[in-house]
């Protein structure tokens, strides 16, 4: 407990930009320089303590640990899947916990992480809505699950061999970023400078909150915008989001034109299919014709299912009647390929796992 306290105490160099660490420097009497030397330790190198920052004098790093602490969230627990997926369950210096999955590709190496600690919108389908909401993180945290997949790129990684590079980061783990804005632009900004990845290899996933797609509009970062839209219609939308009744289909396809208008940018319509609820011809003809004509993308992620929703996944048939529908209709479709299915995959379900497990219940 002590230490928990302790560490409650000292502020994180973890979410510090390169200015606040230069400014800490001053504070403590080094050249600023340091502070570049620090953002180099925590951003590049991906250390976890301020031992490992060999090149600072010894002094100031006994210092320096005298008032921060490098700040990453411990590791909870891991799920590794055949596939190379690896979930982990990571824990802020409060005890909170949220989920961050390390996804390698052939090309790239993405990364998805979570905003919140749980989610307010509570979607009827989605098992981090179920496991309830706690608090925003701060930038320090989202960072940090960056920081800490990276870490876990590297073990495994024989010695002398470069370990493979996160490239991409998507924001669509547990939370609503927009509803965190600041700190997701915040996070935004230090994984461009800090971290070295490029804005147009981030995606910010939206449950369709207006406000705050409106502001992306204002701030233009030059980040791929996804939205969560799931159904084409607002009484379909409704029974799956009935917590954000108050911006309609009509609304959020207002703002996204708007966004697409204002910076050029192609939108990302996110589409769960539920079988039986919102993956029929029909529906899939009405979201063709929602989409006419606007510079987007869909992307069809078929349902993993979570227990106690009521929700199943659909066949592959269903899946493939969809997609044809909408491609005939001239849009560019994907359909999100299924990883780590031998672990808890599905968003949320290794943290209500655990709680689960936790509360007997
Ligand atoms: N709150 C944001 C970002 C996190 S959710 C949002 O809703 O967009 C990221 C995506 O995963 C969303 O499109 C969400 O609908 C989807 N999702 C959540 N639970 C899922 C599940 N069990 N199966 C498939 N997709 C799911
Ligand atoms: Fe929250 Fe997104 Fe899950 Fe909905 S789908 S409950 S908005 S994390």
């Amino acid at each position: 407990m002590q230490i928990v306290a302790e560490t409650g105490r000292k502020r994180a160099l973890a979410g510090m930009t390169l200015a606040e660490l230069r400014a800490l420097a001053r504070e403590l009497r080094e050249a600023e320089y340091r502070g570049g030397q620090i953002a180099d330790w925590v951003y590049r190198r991906c250390v976890n303590s301020i031992e490992e920052m060999t090149n600072l004098p010894s002094a100031f790093r006994e210092r320096l640990a005298e008032e921060c602490t490098v700040g990453l969230p411990e590791v909870a627990a891991t799920q590794r899947s055949k596939d190379g997926t690896i979930k982990l369950l990571l824990r802020m210096a409060d005890g909170n916990t949220v989920e961050s999955v390390y996804l390698p590709y052939e090309d790239r190496i993405s990364c998805c992480i979570s905003s919140q600690v749980g989610c307010p919108v509570r979607c009827a389908f989605c098992a981090t809505g179920l496991s309830g909401y706690a608090r925003n993180l701060t930038p320090g945290e989202v960072v940090g699950q960056v920081l800490r997949m990276q870490q876990t790129a590297r073990t495994g990684t024989p010695a002398g061999e470069e370990s493979p590079r996160i490239s991409h980061v998507v924001f669509m783990g547990m939370g609503e970023p927009l509803f965190n804005y600041d700190t997701t632009m915040k996070s935004l900004g230090l994984l461009n400078r800090e971290v070295g990845l490029a804005m147009r290899r981030m995606t910010v996933s939206t449950v369709g909150f207006v406000p705050g797609i409106r502001r992306l509009t204002v701030d233009q970062p030059q980040i791929t915008l996804a939205i969560s839209l799931h159904a084409p219609n607002d009484v379909l939308r409704k029974r799956l989001i009935p917590t954000m009744h108050q911006w309609g289909v009509a609304e959020i396809m207002d703002a996204c034109r708007e966004y697409v208008a204002a910076t050029n940018r192609r939108v990302t319509f996110e589409y769960c299919l539920l079988d039986g609820v919102n993956d029929g011809t029909a529906e899939a003809e009405e979201l063709a014709a929602l989409l006419q004509g606007l510079l987007c993308h869909v992307n069809l992620i078929p349902y993993n299912a979570v227990g106690g929703t009521g929700f199943r996944a659909p066949s592959a048939q269903r899946v493939k009647d969809f997609y044809g529908v909408l491609s005939q209709a001239g849009l560019r479709v994907t359909q999100r390929v299924q990883r780590g299915a031998d672990v808890d995959a599905a968003c949320g379900q290794l943290r209500r796992a655990e709680q689960t497990a936790a509360t007997g219940g």
